[in-house]
């Protein structure tokens, strides 16, 4: 029995039909056409996002486009690209973005990136990074050592390569540039030019790096010096920037680590301190609520990140029984971080490596 009567047109069938027949069958220039001549048929395809996203993936494999791009667009761009060079759609825009991404990571370490090759010390400009997926390979060029010529020659299938400072890529297949200024190949150029703009907020981040660096050295305690305490929610927002997993945090809160005014007397002190300084509460725990840091480290932090209340010993009493645990625990603590500071000391600047 055949599935449509013989006087059915294409028009009596379901929209969904209707898309899945055109994402199947049609071309995205036929698409363009049918749309534009059918008042029925742009009505059911509705020109969408969706229709777009789909042609595109069914048609050249790419189902990853730039954060608020249109799929209309990157449709036409993928085709042109396909054009321009063959083995470039192999590669995806989502894992040429991940190359981007890691390329820019690259930038934001201190140290100078460097060919892959362990006995070569060519650096930028001319150097290469592989575009394959799952390969970091960056070798440098022709005019240098060859070592990304030769990564291509060793894996034939890493066929396209983005050079470090300009972004421009290379199939060593077609051998030519795609997407060198000036040249008619607007789709993939446009693209790379794009991820080169975004290289703006590079400076942004090298300018996080200096802050960083700068902090991840800064705390120095020795014996006998007077230390701060730091609120732990901030402590663990400060570790995550100076790990290079965050941008900075918020302002320190101590707030937490105060005991009320109003709960002074439980602790038998309801005039509190003869100093006139808040108590803290007797329940905090060093390395749990709280760390320790350095007067000049305290300052440095208030200045940079704002907040307070400025807490340490001095806002413990030494005449309240209820504080004693946590005067024997200050003891321990401050004696495990005057021993970090001495053991790094005998370190010297070896300690810095396992940082980076
Ligand atoms: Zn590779
Ligand atoms: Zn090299
Ligand atoms: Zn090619
Ligand atoms: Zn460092």
């Amino acid at each position: 029995m055949p599935l449509m009567p013989k006087d059915a047109q294409i028009t009596d069938l379901p929209p969904e039909i209707i898309f899945g027949l055109t994402v199947s069958y049609l071309s995205h220039t036929d698409v363009v056409r049918l749309i534009q001549t059918c008042r029925f048929l742009r009505h059911s395809l509705n020109d969408s996002d969706a229709l777009w996203a789909a042609m595109t993936y069914k048609r050249f494999g790419v189902n990853y486009i730039e954060e608020g791009g249109d799929w209309k667009r990157a449709c036409f761009d993928v085709a042109k690209m396909k054009k321009l060079c063959p083995h470039l759609s192999e590669i995806g825009a989502r894992v040429k973005r991940e190359r981007l991404e890691q390329y820019r990571t690259y930038c934001e370490s201190v140290k100078p990136i460097k060919c892959s090759d362990k006995y070569c010390d060519n650096t930028a400009p001319d150097l290469w990074m592989c575009m394959t997926k799952e390969c970091s390979s960056i070798g440098c060029g022709r005019t240098k050592a060859k070592h990304g010529l030769y990564h291509y020659e060793s894996v034939p299938s890493h066929r396209i390569a983005i050079k470090i400072n300009t972004l421009e890529m290379w199939c060593y297949v077609c051998n030519k540039w795609l997407g060198q200024k000036g040249t008619s190949h607007t789709a993939e150029c446009e693209r790379v030019d794009q991820a080169s703009n975004s290289g703006n907020s590079l400076q942004e981040l090298a300018k996080f790096n200096e802050k960083r660096h700068k902090e991840r050295n800064m705390n120095q305690v020795k014996e006998g010096d007077k230390m701060y305490f730091v609120a732990d929610a901030f402590l663990e927002e400060w570790t995550q920037f100076l790990l290079g997993n965050k941008m900075p945090g918020s302002s320190v809160d101590n707030s937490s680590l105060i005991l009320p005014p109003n709960h002074w007397d439980l602790v038998g002190l309801p005039a509190g301190l003869d100093n006139g300084l808040p108590l803290v509460h007797p329940g905090i725990v060093p390395f749990h609520n709280f760390g320790l840091v350095s007067e000049a480290t305290w300052n440095y932090l208030v200045e940079e990140y704002g907040g307070g209340p400025t807490l340490s010993e001095a806002n413990i009493p030494l005449n309240s029984v209820m504080y004693e645990p946590l005067l024997r625990m200050m003891e321990i603590a401050k004696q495990r971080i005057i021993d970090f500071y001495k053991h790094d000391g005998d370190n010297g600047d070896e300690s810095e490596g396992d940082i980076e």
